[in-house]
């Protein structure tokens, strides 16, 4: 089998046995990068070649004075465009940091650096993350793998998809309401986003603090949790991360079903505009994991209607205030065309970000805007409170949630570019997790007829990564969706 098919596990275990070398690694996925991208355009920037096959042919030279190789060693990784990297340039898919090269890696970045992980490129997004299918990037859209006419979600689409096309064995994605799972579903991946503070945002580029998170994109659960190992834990370089303990994360697939566990099943999730193939393969998967064991029970997380309004006042209320950094003195782009500073600092904010984002920057303003906030902005923080409470209470009577993660398969690139409501509505069902806090992953479950993937989501409670990747790994080993492709042709 051709070695960019393999999961990071599989490759990792080759790597380890000495069956293939880390040149012989990078060499196949260049390869295949080069015979793919040009269809897919998953990445903004592909590192450069030269120096990468230097990198690995060191790594194999020095290998025999290691006594023991690292779970990430000579593993090509992408990482999303809003994440730093030292020395290469992070757009965060905006003019504004066309140019931008940071000086300092993110910590997570410092993480797969010092397991001898290669960064093999970064990947295309929405604008500063702000989107659900990729589309509003300055460098033009990323195409969904299994259907070039379609979207692959987003924001973190280039990832997800870069993923699927076996452009790289595993991706860092960013998750604000949505942005891992919803695109991982659409490209029929797998998507974490961890628990609010369990990952280091040192060096994330920031859209919403209080919801930002990264996390893994890849082939299957056992690879997530391989790298959320390597992600997690508290970093003194970013006071919301959290000081809790960090299991060894693989360690919950020793149990391979659900038995004795209880699994919430949402009404609110499966009401109106959910799409009825989606809901059948959602309700099949409820079956398989009644057959592992599961006790199945109706839950009820009755704010869940209120999400979208909630989220889309503070998303872009804070979106507002940490974008306002960006006005031609520091970072990136300075307009050319000004007379005097406010002239420049407008310009240059006229120039460097795209119509989403000034529609995200206006909305925050406004609610944040005197006379607007205690009306807008105070209360979407006590319903944010209201939708935490929620899942609090089902939490006390079942272990976790499943739900689906997109009303419907994939949709056609620019079929919602004109609606941004229909845009903010493909991320119903992932918005609750962000605003509370919780882990939740997305894993395929099926297809459409049009050959297009279907996700289905795992809530946890916080900190309890361990359940649902437990009943995710169960889930995917009991089924076969895992076997099946994208048809995408190579040149
Ligand atoms: N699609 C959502 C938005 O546009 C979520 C994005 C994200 O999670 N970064 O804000």
């Amino acid at each position: 089998m051709s070695l960019v098919k393999l999961t990071l596990r599989e490759l990792q275990e080759r790597f380890t046995r000495g069956e293939v070398s880390a040149f012989e690694i990078v060499r196949a996925y260049y390869l295949r990068i080069s015979l793919v991208e040009a269809k897919v355009k998953a990445y903004v920037t592909v590192n450069d070649k030269e120096t990468v096959f230097a990198e690995a042919q060191a790594l194999d030279k020095e290998l025999k004075a290691w006594r023991k190789t690292l779970p990430l060693m000579a593993m090509p990784v992408a990482i999303k465009d809003n994440i730093c990297t030292a020395g290469m340039r992070t757009t965060c898919g905006s003019r504004m940091l066309e140019g931008y090269v940071p000086p300092y890696d993110a910590t997570v970045v410092q993480a797969l650096r010092a397991q001898r992980c290669v960064i093999i490129g970064k990947t295309n997004l929405d604008e500063f993350a702000m989107g659900s299918s990729t589309e509003h990037s300055a460098f033009g859209p990323t195409r969904n793998p299994w259907k070039l006419s379609h979207v692959p979600g987003g924001s973190s689409g280039g990832s997800a998809a870069a993923v699927a096309a076996d452009e790289c064995v595993a991706a860092l994605g960013s998750d604000t309401g949505g942005s891992i799972r919803q695109p991982a579903a659409c490209c029929g991946v797998v998507g974490l986003k961890p628990t609010y503070g369990r990952v280091s945002r040192y060096g994330l580029v920031a859209f919403a603090s209080s919801l930002d998170q990264i996390g893994p994109i890849t082939k299957d659960v056992m690879d997530a949790a391989i790298l959320l190992n390597i992600l997690a834990g508290r970093d003194p370089r970013d006071s919301t991360s959290a000081d809790v303990p960090v299991p060894d994360f693989t360690r919950a697939f020793k149990k391979k079903d659900v038995k004795k566990l209880k699994i919430g099943v949402p009404v609110e999730y499966f009401g109106e505009g959910l799409d009825a193939e989606v809901r059948e393969a959602v309700q099949a998967a409820l079956e398989v994991l009644e057959q592992l064991g599961g006790e199945l029970q109706e839950v009820s997380l009755p704010h869940t209607n209120v999400a979208v309004a909630t989220y889309y006042l503070l998303a872009t209320a804070e979106a507002s205030s940490n974008l306002a950094r960006y006005d031609g003195v520091k970072y990136g782009l300075r307009s050319k065309h000004h007379q005097d500073l406010l002239e420049m600092y407008c310009r240059t904010r006229q120039e460097g970000f795209g119509p989403e984002v000034k529609r995200r920057i206006m909305l925050g303003t406004f609610a944040l805007s005197r006379g607007y906030y205690e009306a807008y902005y105070a209360k979407a923080q006590a319903v944010r409170t209201l939708i935490t409470q929620d899942f609090d209470t089902a939490f006390q009577s079942v272990d976790f949630l499943i739900t689906p993660v997109m009303p419907t398969p994939a949709f056609r690139l620019g079929e919602k570019l004109d609606d941004p409501l229909q845009m903010y509505l493909a991320d119903i069902y992932t918005l609750s997790a962000s605003l509370a806090g919780i882990p939740a992953i997305a894993i395929p479950c099926g297809f459409s007829r049009q050959g297009l993937p279907i996700g289905i989501q795992f809530m946890g409670r916080p900190f309890e990564e361990e359940t649902i990747l437990r009943a995710a790994r169960a889930y995917e080993l009991a089924t076969q969706w895992r076997q099946k492709r994208p048809p995408i042709r190579e040149k």
